[in-house]
């Protein structure tokens, strides 16, 4: 055992010799990750404005001028204008398979009419950096060609292989990400994957860090159109067949429906674990539902809370609504719009005939804006990737256990899970209250959680 004296020195030595000298490469890795993220956010990597290959070009630079082999370097031109890039760091075991982490480099349009600010310039207002992508997802594609380099840098070498997959179109089609891991499956293929899309952590309005999110599913996001014909007439002579009639009921029906309920051991933890960290009527009803999630009374407890009713089934919703050709007419037409968000492992087919039966009348015509595809069930936890990001966030906030949920959005996951790598969503930038607006206006993220995030992903890479 060592003796204290011994240990105070121990500890002086370190923060006065070494802890400067970690201080300064953190802060130089930390400027580095700023002004990476500084020059991709210009690129305006829109679907269809060939933006994506010079952008993947910048992040090429960056490896190639730290020493990264051209044969680690893959940037992949696809569908005309835009690309997939992989990047490989070299683990010590080569009989270990290989971890990848994921992004994209597309992002959502942003009108400059419409922000405050330039969104595609970074601005910094109050420590916190404002313009599309810097939180979905170019803040994580800068941190981890950052911390990779890094590694390289230090000589650090991990035992597997850490491989870097950035899709080009994660925002429209995916159809990057599926050739990545199909056709070039050789260069991405993986034991499991991070996924810098989805999940992550919280803050409270205290400055609290609140809760860690390991997303391991994803529901699904299918709209429907809704029509109702008629021959329409005078309205001074309705009869009983009426397009706006028959539509009103149809949605009516379909509002009162309740899809079967669905759940799993995931489910169940994450009822458990917030019931603990929260209070209220919530709390007492995921605690309810976690203690016996086949009693009726316990799930139309959880049908009380909007923000979590989707955990436990396939909801739909109304969420447009026209019809009708002049005050005086009988509408020839009358059509709704319906968003579904479907359980992961359930078809698309199910739910369509599952709305079929419920409307119950066959001179609705239903059809398709944009089907999903299958989206597979929840990803199992794998050990290895649950321990590596524990104590990467424990780390930092050693009080918030990382619990794995399920997503009411997609990612690329969709794709690598449904082709056999597991996926986690850790991204690594904290939200504080009114952070993110990924996709929406002023999209932002705290520049200190930014910078905080560099070492939550030094400690996962280079624990791996
Ligand atoms: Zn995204």
């Amino acid at each position: 055992m060592k003796t204290g004296i011994y240990s105070f020195f121990a500890a002086l030595c370190f923060s006065l010799i070494f802890k400067p000298f970690i201080f300064a490469a953190e802060r130089k890795y930390e400027t580095e990750a700023l002004n990476l993220l500084t020059e991709l956010v210009p690129y305006r990597t829109v679907a269809g404005n060939g933006q994506v290959i010079p952008m993947a070009n910048v992040i090429v630079k960056r490896f190639e001028d730290a020493g990264f082999p051209d044969e680690d370097i893959h940037l992949i031109p696809m569908y005309e204008d835009t690309a997939g890039l992989v990047v490989r760091l070299k683990g010590s075991d080569s009989s270990e398979k290989p971890v990848v982490f994921m992004g994209h480099m597309d992002i959502v349009d942003a009108k400059p009419s419409e922000w405050e600010l330039d969104p595609f310039v970074v601005s910094e207002v109050n420590g916190k950096l404002i313009g599309r992508g810097v939180a979905d997802n170019k803040d994580a594609i800068s941190l981890f060609v950052t911390t990779m380099i890094r590694l390289k840098k230090e000589g650090v070498v991990p035992k597997r292989d850490l491989v870097l997959v950035l899709s080009g179109d994660e925002e429209t089609g995916a159809k990057t990400t599926k050739e990545l891991y199909t056709t070039y499956r050789h260069l991405t293929d993986a034991e499991f994957a991070f996924n810098s899309d989805a999940g992550g952590g919280n803050y409270d309005e205290n400055g609290k860090a609140v809760s860690f999110g390991i997303e391991v599913a994803e529901k699904a996001s299918m709209n429907l159109k809704l029509t109702a014909t008629n021959s329409g007439g005078h309205s001074s002579a309705p009869r009983d067949d009426n397009a706006i009639y028959e539509l009103a009921d149809a949605l009516v029906k379909l509002g009162k429906y309740k899809f079967p309920v669905r759940y799993n051991e995931m489910t169940l933890d994450y009822f458990r674990e917030n019931a603990k960290q929260s209070s209220g009527e919530m709390a007492a009803a995921m605690r309810a539902f976690a203690n016996n999630p086949t009693d009726e009374r316990a799930a139309n407890g959880i049908e009380q809370f909007p923000e979590i009713k989707g955990f436990i089934r396939t909801t739909c919703v109304a969420t447009m609504l026209s019809g009708g050709n002049a005050p005086s007419a009988l509408a020839r037409k009358a059509e709704a719009t319906v968003n579904c968000r479907i359980y992961p492992g359930v078809s698309v087919e199910d739910v369509k005939s599952q709305i079929r039966d419920v409307i119950g009348n066959p001179a609705i015509e239903i059809s398709d804006l944009n089907i999903p595809e299958y989206t597979p069930g929840a990803s199992d936890m794998i050990p290895a990737a649950y321990d590596v990001i524990k104590k990467a966030v424990q780390a930092q906030h050693p009080h918030v256990e990382p619990l794995p949920y399920m997503a009411a959005y997609t990612t690329d996951a969709k794709v690598t899970r449904s082709l056999g790598i597991p996926t986690y969503g850790v991204y690594g930038v904290y939200y504080g209250v009114g952070d993110g607006n990924s996709h929406g206006l002023n999209e932002n993220i705290t520049k200190q959680y930014f910078y905080d995030a560099l070492d939550y992903w030094y400690i996962v890479m280079s624990e791996l």
